[in-house]
């Protein structure tokens, strides 16, 4: 007791060489630390967007920390940030991974707050530059937590209502991702591959006929699909695209990348013969004119009923303008929507209940929406 009562009373400054209270210098900004030199400025600042990735953790000059002691004193106010974070990044990086463990080889691996990224490409094409496959990771993983931001916003999930991460993979060789499909998926599927509602997965050969390695297509890929697991995952692991509730899965896919993107470049339909499009994925003005166009016809009714896989680009795109007008109308009635749609209650029972309109009221305050806000005209984009 007494020693405890003596140690306590001794003041931090009589122990230098146990407390350091170090002031670092100017030529660190007084941080005792400095950015590590091995990554470029611009990748800085996507490295600490993310809770980890791979490729910094296997730096040897600063362990993932991202900053290496200041040369010029003896540290600062940041050295033991500095220091924890290298601890942490090991950790994490000690674990095993079982992409890596099967496939036997290190990958550039991402996680973030919602996603695991992993890919093993080395180059991309983005117009006529190259992006090799560590940047385009960590842009995915930017513009994927963007979407996922939005929807977190929209459906305001509880600290575990997702119950996995959401893991996307993009491969270099078709044969990377035949025996990833074989042995985590149980596919033979040649295509881009999903799995959504349990541990959501999706994985592609970024090199196929489709996207012949193209970064921008790849990017938005990565996003909208990482909407459909989102949103798959959500409460209930379930995915209602094929629960008649193809309006709300697909329009949310593509409500969620138009966002980010400011269009639209992918349909919700598997391994198309043809590749689809409506109005190159730049849809307001276009909706404006085909709603103006049809005034006659009664679109929701039929448009409520359809599952993902069945339904046209241009019911697509009418998915897309009734989920954006619900997002702008009455926001608070998406969660509703989606918890009711993976219960299977029909969209026409949940619109009275959650929007205070019948179908039929709901069609002509939508149309009414469209006629007000959208443009009569729109610049086509790329
Ligand atoms: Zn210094
Ligand atoms: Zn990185
Ligand atoms: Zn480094
Ligand atoms: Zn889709």
């Amino acid at each position: 007791m007494l020693l405890a009562a003596l140690i306590l009373a001794i003041p931090a400054t009589a122990s230098p060489a146990q407390e350091p209270d170090l002031k670092g210098c100017r030529r660190c900004d007084h941080r005792g630390v400095v950015d590590c030199p091995q990554h470029d400025q611009d990748l800085l600042a996507l490295e600490r967007r993310v809770n980890f990735c791979a490729a910094a953790a296997r730096c040897q000059d600063c362990g993932g920390s991202l900053l290496v002691p200041c040369q010029r004193c003896d540290g600062g106010p940041e050295t033991g940030v500095m220091e924890m974070r290298r601890k942490e990044v090991a950790v994490w990086l000690a674990h095993e991974d079982p992409l890596e463990a099967f496939l036997e080889k290190p990958l550039v691996r991402i996680e973030t707050l919602h996603f695991l990224f992993a890919t093993d490409v080395d180059q991309l094409k983005r117009g006529k530059k190259k992006v090799d496959g560590h940047r385009f990771l960590h842009e995915l993983a930017r513009d994927a937590e963007e979407a996922a931001a939005w929807i977190d916003q929209h459906y305001a999930p509880g600290e575990k209502d997702y119950r996995a991460r959401m893991r996307l993979w993009f491969w270099e060789e078709a044969d990377s991702h035949l025996k990833v499909m074989r042995h985590f998926l149980g596919s033979g599927s040649a295509g881009d591959f999903k799995m959504l509602g349990h541990e959501p997965l999706f994985s592609v050969h970024c090199h196929d006929r489709t996207f012949k390695g193209i970064e921008p297509t790849l990017r938005s890929l990565g996003v909208h699909n990482g909407v459909h697991m989102l949103l798959s995952n959500l409460w209930t692991e379930v995915w209602i695209g094929d629960m008649q509730a193809g309006w709300l899965d697909s329009g949310s896919a593509h409500w969620y990348e138009e966002q980010v993107y400011g269009r639209v470049e992918h349909y919700c339909i598997d391994e198309a013969v043809i590749p689809p499009d409506w109005n190159g994925g730049v849809w307001r003005a276009a909706l404006r004119e085909l709603l103006e166009r049809k005034s006659e016809t009664l679109l929701l009714p039929e448009l409520v009923k359809q599952q993902t896989g069945a339904m046209t680009p241009e019911q697509q795109a009418l998915a897309w303008s009734v989920y954006d007008w619900i997002v702008a109308t009455k926001p608070d009635a998406l969660a509703g929507l989606l918890r009711g749609a993976k219960v299977r209650t029909p969209s026409r029972e949940m619109f009275p209940a959650l929007l205070g309109r019948s179908l039929l009221e709901a069609e002509r305050a939508w149309r009414a929406w469209v006629s007000e806000t959208y443009p009569k005209k729109e610049k086509k984009r790329r």
